[in-house]
């Protein structure tokens, strides 16, 4: 097939490098556009971005020359790794423009008409593109992944809702500090130390993103799942990869063993369509006592960085069960997501 031409809005960003690292050899799609502020539009991309990630910058995109954060790039898909101050508005005029927008930020999770997806878990929340289209009369659309640590906490918990049926969640993040981008938070405030507040993180956490992905779509709209989570979010002294510590209740107790197998035997549709980014499997049960940690297993899996490990799934003195989750947050919780979405929508038949 005849790849399909792509583009990354903030390209130079933490998000947008690993879109550029992803998106290498990809067997769906080619970097025919990268697009970064207009401080650094009509710069080489090799001269205008700071590598952060292991390994070069690769060679197919040094000599690319950025462009302005504006419609016109000659691709279909743009991927959004733009800062949420200037994101919704760009996303819009890219969408209104004709472009699929596959974007990281966080403007436009929470609109009725634009679905917040992981492939795994709600893949027939992309029929609100069609409401979409209709709402706003645009020839593209928008679509958001949610946020780095809603990813793993949903991911985890979804084969156990559709089984068992969750009523009340309990979470503490302990997240890196590549989720603040680069340079983040400063090596004064987060060496020796850990940070017990992220600005807004809670809220998405407790209130939005869980119940709206775990929500069933009604041929106009999501009806939000009813449950209640309860977060606590904190930031801690490692590079990458975000631990939660998760209490679940069910609307009834089941057993270790059920929730273990349900795990084991999760095969969604992401899987089964054997999309290129997808990890098999989506969900990894690390059955050691110690396990899982970030440094030992943030590139767990098939596909590195893309899957959510669980561990130490034991009894709650207060809820059912309690277990640990840890996942990649600016692969899986961030471009990898949204290439995931990207593929998704290909594969659904979404891009013309
Ligand atoms: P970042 O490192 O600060 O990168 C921001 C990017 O946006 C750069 O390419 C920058 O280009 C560009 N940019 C900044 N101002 C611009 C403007 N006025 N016009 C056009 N482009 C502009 O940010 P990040 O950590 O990659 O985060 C990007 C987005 O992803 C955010 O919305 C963030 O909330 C979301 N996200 C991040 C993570 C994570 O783990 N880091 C996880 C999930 C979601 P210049 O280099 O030219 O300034």
């Amino acid at each position: 097939m005849e790849k399909i031409k792509v583009g990354v809005l903030g390209a130079t960003g933490a998000v947008g490098q690993r879109f550029v690292q992803m998106l290498q050899n990809h067997p769906w799609f080619e970097i025919t556009a990268l697009c970064a502020s207009d401080r650094n539009a009509g710069k080489r991309y090799y001269d205008a971005c700071r590598w952060n990630l292991r390994g070069d910058m690769p060679e197919s995109v040094r000599d690319v020359i950025l462009q302005e954060c504006e419609p016109g790039p000659d691709c279909k898909i743009v991927f959004s790794a733009l800062p949420s101050e200037i994101a919704g508005e760009v996303e819009e005029d890219f969408a209104a423009a004709g472009y699929i927008v596959c974007s990281n930020a966080r403007n436009h999770r929470y609109d009725p008409d634009v679905p917040l997806l992981i492939p795994e878990v709600n893949p027939e929340h992309i029929q609100l593109i069609d409401v979409q289209r209709r709402n706003r009369g645009w020839q593209g659309y928008i679509t958001t992944n949610p946020n780095c640590s809603t990813t793993h906490l949903v991911s985890a918990l979804h084969p156990l809702h559709a089984r068992f049926g969750i009523t009340k969640v309990f979470v503490v993040t302990m997240q890196a500090v590549s989720g603040a981008g680069y340079p983040g938070v400063s090596s004064m405030d987060i060496l020796d130390n850990v940070v017990p507040y992220i600005s807004g993180e809670e809220e998405k956490m407790e209130q939005k993103e869980p119940q709206k992905l775990l929500g069933s779509f009604d041929g106009e709209g999501i009806r939000y799942a009813d449950f209640v989570v309860s977060a606590h979010c904190n930031r801690v002294p490692t590079r990458n990869g975000h631990l939660e510590a998760i209490s679940v209740e069910f609307a009834e107790r089941p057993t270790q063993e059920a929730i273990i197998e349900t795990w084991r035997d999760y095969r969604p549709l992401a899987q089964q369509l054997n999309l290129p980014s997808a990890p098999q499997p989506a969900i990894i049960y690390d059955d050691r006592p110690d396990r899982p940690q970030p440094r030992l297993d943030r590139l767990a899996g098939s596909v590195p960085g893309m899957a959510t490990v669980v561990g130490r799934l034991r009894p709650d003195p207060l809820f059912h069960f309690k277990f640990m989750a840890l996942g990649h947050n600016t692969i899986r919780g961030a471009a990898g997501g949204s290439l995931l979405n990207a593929e998704l929508l290909v594969a659904q038949g979404y891009v013309g």
